[in-house]
């Protein structure tokens, strides 16, 4: 049977938009020295908007995006979804596109006019020995904004930077962490730039960046070698295994339904704060019974 108490805080906590899950990881929650949290759509709203195309060939600005919005009408990243509407909203017809393919935490690939074309981050670049420096680049990186090249029969042409927003509310929840001696962390697959100005716009205590999907969990892992009891805080297919490797999953309720599925507890109001609610009803719960 479920003891009484626990019952009783479980019904609150779910009035409070706190759904648990699995009641073992809701009791860890009262141990939890360091908070990760996803960046993209958990401590940012997640959704990006075009703010500069850069020609970096002889591609002009309005194919570029008819490039890259045709392929990532093939994605529901969240980038993708910036992309598309974009193109939708300046009016440009896309082009078809042949195959298509995923690349998970890398971009999308596909055939347009029979031509080889790619959406991808800088880490693929680098990794296939594409990347060049550029000014345009380098000053939105440092504006803290998402950069996405595209790659046409090899070729490296154009580059589209998105900028997403904090959620206002990170800041007060990652302080409010801080005050009760909890270490909040940052794990994204997106640039190390990007997340370096997101972890000093929030003052967090470290941040892990250009993670690929199936590292995400491995991270979490490190940290619990450390010693540290972790909770995960994520809203995307791609944090589902760090949240299951964590003592502790969370999952934003607007997440994925795999985020959703693989989380202990679920923050029903899509509140980063909500985790430090989390963490104070389990305190507060299992303080009584020991
Ligand atoms: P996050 O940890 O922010 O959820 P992902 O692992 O989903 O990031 O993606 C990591 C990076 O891979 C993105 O920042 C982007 O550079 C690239 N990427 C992923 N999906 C796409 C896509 N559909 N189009 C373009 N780039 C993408
Ligand atoms: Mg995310």
């Amino acid at each position: 049977a479920v003891p009484l108490v626990v019952s009783v805080s479980t019904s609150i906590s779910a009035k409070k938009g706190v759904l648990i899950r699995n009641r073992e990881a809701f009791e860890r929650a009262k141990d939890v020295q360091v908070v990760v949290f996803d960046k993209t759509g958990t401590l940012t709203e997640g959704k990006f908007e075009v703010t500069d195309i850069m020609t970096l060939d002889e591609l002009g600005e309005e194919e570029i995006l008819k490039y890259a919005a045709a392929l990532e009408s093939h994605s529901n990243h969240p980038i993708a979804q910036g992309i598309v509407e974009k193109a939708k909203e300046l009016g440009l017809e896309v082009y078809e596109v042949a195959e298509s393919k995923v690349l998970p935490g890398k971009g999308v690939q596909g055939v347009i006019n029979g031509k080889e074309v790619l959406v991808v981050s800088p880490g693929f670049l680098k990794e296939n020995g594409l990347w060049m420096e550029d000014e345009r680049v380098n000053k939105v990186l440092e504006q803290g904004k998402t950069v996405v090249f595209l790659v046409i029969d090899g070729k490296l042409v154009g580059a589209l930077a998105l900028a997403d927003k904090i959620r206002p509310e990170s800041r007060e929840a990652i302080e409010k962490l801080h005050e009760m001696g909890i270490k909040a962390y940052m794990l994204t697959g997106d640039n190390a730039k990007v997340a370096k100005w997101v972890a000093e716009e929030l003052g967090l205590d470290g941040f892990f960046a250009e993670v690929l999907p199936h590292q995400k969990s491995e991270k979490i892992k490190e940290l619990q070698e450390q010693g540290y009891t972790v909770a995960m805080v994520g809203d995307g297919i791609n944090d589902a295994p760090a949240l299951i490797q964590a003592d502790v999953g969370i999952a934003i309720g607007a997440g994925t339904d795999v985020a959703i599925e693989s989380a202990d507890i679920i923050l029903v109001k899509n509140d980063p704060r909500d985790v430090i609610t989390a963490i104070h009803l389990a305190r507060a719960t299992y303080k009584k019974m020991v």
